[in-house]
């Protein structure tokens, strides 16, 4: 037997002994669901107009522009645009939770996906030279073994054709987890805590890739940072957002 035939039965017999499963309700999976189930999918809360022109949240009308929390943003909001794919409620919670603590490496190909389905225009009309995922301390890198957000990052690109920069902006400072502060405490927590190596490259469009979206004060220092490197538009996407 040619190798080409037994490397496909093999996959085959994966496919029998390890069948794909729903990364959400854990059923087998049919032939034409590939990533996730019929009923699990049409759960999810994917983003819809209206949107806020700067975030991405959604509003509660159409008349509105901004939504309260950029309004009511204390101090200056770097970044120029951000889009998100979900609202963070539990299907998204779980999709994430998953790719982040159980290395379940598949969500992150499922996201991106459904990402690239619906904001692809958006996305390309921003004509970025650079995709940025938000590092981790790398002493968390370390503990962790991958950063969820370049996961994330490395699929976006693939369709996009941008390249994936993971070395050049950097956290220096190893903060408390954001989730575990609230809203006040937040921007001080994160507030200098990033670095970007703008002596190695220069990019004049930029897009952050980050997997959620909470005060946004994470997205706005890096935004910060590149600005003040000389980025002149800074992007931001992320695959949920915690809806107001
Ligand atoms: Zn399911
Ligand atoms: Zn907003």
């Amino acid at each position: 037997m040619e190798i080409k035939n037994l490397k496909v039965l093999g996959e085959r017999a994966a496919e029998i002994l390890f069948p794909r499963k729903c990364p959400l309700c854990l059923k087998v999976l049919d032939e034409a669901e590939k990533m996730i189930c019929k009923d699990c999918y049409k759960k999810i809360s994917f983003t819809k107009e209206p949107l806020c022109m700067k975030c991405g949240r959604p509003l509660k009308s159409e008349e509105e522009e901004y939504c309260p929390s950029c309004q009511g943003y204390s101090g200056k909001i770097y970044f120029d645009k951000g889009v998100s794919l979900m609202i963070h409620d539990e299907s998204a919670k779980k999709l994430l939770y998953d790719l982040k603590y159980s290395n379940i490496r598949e969500n992150a190909k499922f996201l991106a996906r459904e990402f690239v389905r619906k904001k692809y225009k958006e996305v390309l009309s921003w004509k970025a030279d650079a995709i940025i995922p938000v590092p981790l301390h790398k002493k968390r890198y370390k503990k962790r073994g991958f950063n969820q957000s370049e996961l994330l990052a490395n699929e976006l690109a693939k369709y996009f054709k941008i390249a994936v920069d993971s070395a050049n902006l950097l956290r220096c400072v190893d903060t408390i987890p954001q989730k575990e502060l609230d809203k006040s405490k937040r921007k001080k927590n994160i507030e200098n805590s990033f670095k970007f190596l703008d002596n190695i490259v220069k990019y004049k469009y930029a897009i952050l890739v980050d997997d959620i979206f909470t005060t946004g004060t994470t997205i706005n220092e890096c935004a910060k940072v590149l600005k003040k490197s000389g980025v002149e538009n800074v992007y931001f996407i992320t695959m949920s957002i915690v809806s107001e």
